[in-house]
């Protein structure tokens, strides 16, 4: 079991590699991780470069978001609540705002089941939810629609939401899905984006779900 201060650790790191990573730029984007427990929260403060945070800058809250230590949380904290409340195999939550995959949110395209390792992770592919302004309890709302029982879901002319069993598994899983919008974005120039068939990712995901996330 992870201690609270571990937990912020691993968010200070999520944060650097989101950077590295090249999916989010300044201070936009917000990371979280939830509690063996459950009924905590560490979340990136809001409007603080990634670069520059320390654990102790983050903030804490409960399930329902009172704020228990540290900074204001990022204003996307309620999406990220409505995910933790609905989802309990969720257990981190990155939210970037990586360029394909946000000109897929733009153009209302979701990403289709097209690859191997997307539909692996995912479980599919990444619908686009409905328009909400950034930060509102209807932005949680739609996203959560959107990703159904998936891992990651487009929002609207803003970003992805990538979702995971561990901080570890959301970050790769954020950055499968910005691949694979950049793979559908020249596969549609080159005139076919095909996807693969129901049955071969259902096959997919299974294997992977027994091989990675079963001791
Ligand atoms: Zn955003």
């Amino acid at each position: 079991m992870q201690t609270l201060e571990e937990l912020k650790e691993s968010v200070v790191l999520g944060g650097r590699q989101m950077i590295e990573r090249g999916l989010v730029a300044g201070t936009w984007g917000n990371i979280s991780v939830c509690s063996d427990t459950g009924d905590r929260i560490v979340i990136t403060p809001s409007g603080r470069p990634y670069n520059e945070l320390r654990p102790t800058d983050m903030a804490v809250v409960d399930k329902s978001g009172n704020i228990i230590e540290g900074n204001r949380p990022s204003s996307e904290l309620p999406l990220h609540l409505s995910i933790y409340g609905a989802r309990p195999d969720v257990r981190a939550i990155v939210h970037t705002h990586s360029i394909f995959a946000t000109a897929c949110a733009v153009a209302g395209e979701s990403i289709p089941p097209c690859l191997e390792e997307l539909v692996q992770v995912v479980g599919g592919g990444v619908n686009v939810a409905q328009y909400a302004l950034p930060g509102t309890t209807e932005l949680a709302h739609y996203a959560l629609s959107a990703l159904g029982d998936r891992m990651a879901a487009l929002l609207s002319n803003h970003g992805v939401v990538a979702c995971g069993p561990s901080l570890k598994e959301a970050l790769l899983i954020a950055e499968l899905v910005e691949k694979a919008a950049q793979i559908h974005a020249i596969a549609k120039q080159l005139g076919n984006a095909r996807r693969l068939s129901d049955d071969d990712i259902q096959l997919m995901r299974r294997y992977y779900v027994k091989k990675y996330r079963q001791p």
